[in-house]
């Protein structure tokens, strides 16, 4: 496993001008977004289909239109060895590592690559907003002309610009090829879980939530603030989950 991620990594890395130059020239360009290839391109599911158990009837809901989506049909592309290769081996560490440990017993590299995982989906969390159009506003009119305007540029408040849009993704993809500084480590919140459904919650470049009720764990990331003390990250997590489960 440990030479297919580095592998990874590394196209990632080389193809960082190359993909967010063709992504940001066209929105629906079909190249793989790991390593910009445009050859043998698949679809690469943004939660993986055994975190939800491959169940149709889980949706995720866009709160910024309100649009849901099954999680079944929400994709992104990839190439095929970038897809099943590269990220299959890498999954299928983390599906052991998630059932073989606790995860007071991650090691450094555990928790590096659980960091990975998150980030990576909150990445293609992005492109998809940046993909999708934004259709209408939290379910009431029809707006024609904000229709057709990527979701991506409505995240902000008033002062979203294509600009600070495009640096939000060309940072989160950087994120999967920079090295973590050890504090980045204090960000991630590992909880057992005796849930039995699956859950799932994100705030674009903020946090992202996953409960994985078949190996009895949740995960928590901050995805772009840092703790000089991981008990200050638990903290604020709690206030964060305790307020998305009261609404
Ligand atoms: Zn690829």
């Amino acid at each position: 496993m440990d030479e297919k991620f580095s592998i990874l990594r590394k196209k990632i890395k080389n193809s960082q001008s190359l993909v967010m130059n063709a992504i940001i020239k066209d929105h629906q360009s079909t190249i793989c977004i790991l390593c910009g290839t445009n050859e043998d391109i698949t679809k690469e599911h943004v939660l993986p289909q055994w975190s939800f158990d491959g169940n149709p009837e889980k949706f995720l809901v866009n709160t910024l239109n309100n649009q849901p989506a099954s999680y079944i049909k929400t994709t992104v592309l990839a190439c095929k060895t970038c897809n099943s290769d590269l990220l299959g081996a890498f999954e299928d560490y983390l599906k052991r590592l998630f059932l073989e440990k606790d995860g007071d017993q991650f090691n450094t590299k555990d928790v590096d690559c659980v960091i990975w995982w998150l980030q990576y989906i909150a990445f293609k969390l992005q492109l998809k907003d940046l993909r999708s159009n934004f259709l209408r506003y939290k379910g009431k009119d029809f707006i024609p002309y904000l229709s057709t305007i990527p979701i991506a540029m409505f995240w902000g408040d008033i002062d979203t610009t294509p600009f600070k849009v495009f640096n939000i993704i060309r940072r989160s993809r950087r994120s999967l090829f920079t090295k973590k500084k050890q504090q980045k480590f204090n960000s991630l919140l590992v909880f057992s879980t005796k849930n039995e459904s699956f859950y799932f919650f994100h705030k674009v470049d903020e946090f992202i939530f996953i409960e994985l009720p078949q190996v009895k764990k949740a995960f928590f990331l901050f995805l772009t603030k840092e703790f000089s003390e991981h008990k200050m990250a638990h903290a604020e997590c709690m206030e964060i989950i305790k307020k998305v489960y009261e609404d």
